[in-house]
């Protein structure tokens, strides 16, 4: 699609914003995944996602190969694209355990080095976060509440200043894995997120302070208090408000 193909669009009533083609069909497909209108493992032809997409094959082959990327889509050798399966709670459990380490050692390293530029982030992300009062579970009510998250905790593993933490971490698109579980959980009343901006807030002020120790521990509660939220539904239930991206 050209370049000079683009529309304004408003998000939420914030500013507008210059949207191009491929950034419109790449998340009007997230959001069929996220939202399961696709189910996990159904297959996915660029010829039917032009049709329900209303638009030319080419954003939709770029629309696949990030949505690859980003894990929510899988690739096989002649059997095309399918939708990924929905992560398995002993994963996410395991997945949330190596968040706890890889961020909490990024903490107890970055903290006390005070870098404003990191602050910011934390800060502009904690004020981007709080416009969601409350949490859906579909995709238009959690999705900048999640990307802010995940630019939240990219800052704290940025802090460490270790480059292959930084681009381990990225490319695991951890808090959109978690993500996945959202469309089956029950709508909230708003605390859930509470406790997100509240813990967020007590790893902020270990960052304000320079205080390593205080910070990997604040991200360590953070995480588990993201574990409670994400899993701790008895088997078959519905999955409960993990108030976010757990974490
Ligand atoms: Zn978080």
């Amino acid at each position: 699609m050209a370049s000079n193909d683009k529309r304004d669009v408003r998000s939420g009533g914030g500013p507008v914003v210059r949207t191009t083609v491929a950034e419109r069909v790449y998340e009007d497909i997230k959001e069929r995944i996220l939202d399961q209108t696709l189910k996990p493992g159904e297959r996915l032809t660029v010829e039917s996602l032009s049709r329900q997409v209303a638009t030319s094959s080419s954003p939709i082959r770029e629309a696949l190969a990030r949505l690859e990327s980003e894990k929510l889509v899988v690739s096989r050798f002649y059997a095309g694209y399918s939708v990924a399966p929905t992560p398995e709670p002993a994963f996410l459990d395991g997945l949330l355990d190596f968040r706890a380490l890889l961020e909490g050692h990024c903490a107890l390293i970055g903290a006390p080095r005070r870098l404003p530029a990191i602050i910011q982030t934390m800060e502009s992300a904690i004020v981007q976060m709080a416009k969601t009062k409350r949490l859906g579970t579909r995709y238009r009510e959690y999705r900048r509440f999640i990307q802010e998250d995940a630019r939240f905790h990219q800052a704290i593993v940025e802090s460490s200043g270790n480059p292959a933490a930084i681009s381990i971490y990225a490319n695991l698109h951890a808090v959109l894995l978690q993500s996945r579980l959202y469309a089956t959980r029950t709508p909230s009343d708003g605390s859930r997120a509470q406790q997100v901006f509240d813990e967020h807030g007590a790893i902020l002020d270990a960052f304000r302070v320079g205080d390593g120790e205080a910070a990997e521990r604040a991200i360590r509660e953070h995480l588990e208090g993201g574990r409670r939220r994400l899993l701790s539904g008895p088997p078959g239930a519905p999955v409960p408000d993990a108030g976010g991206p757990s974490a």
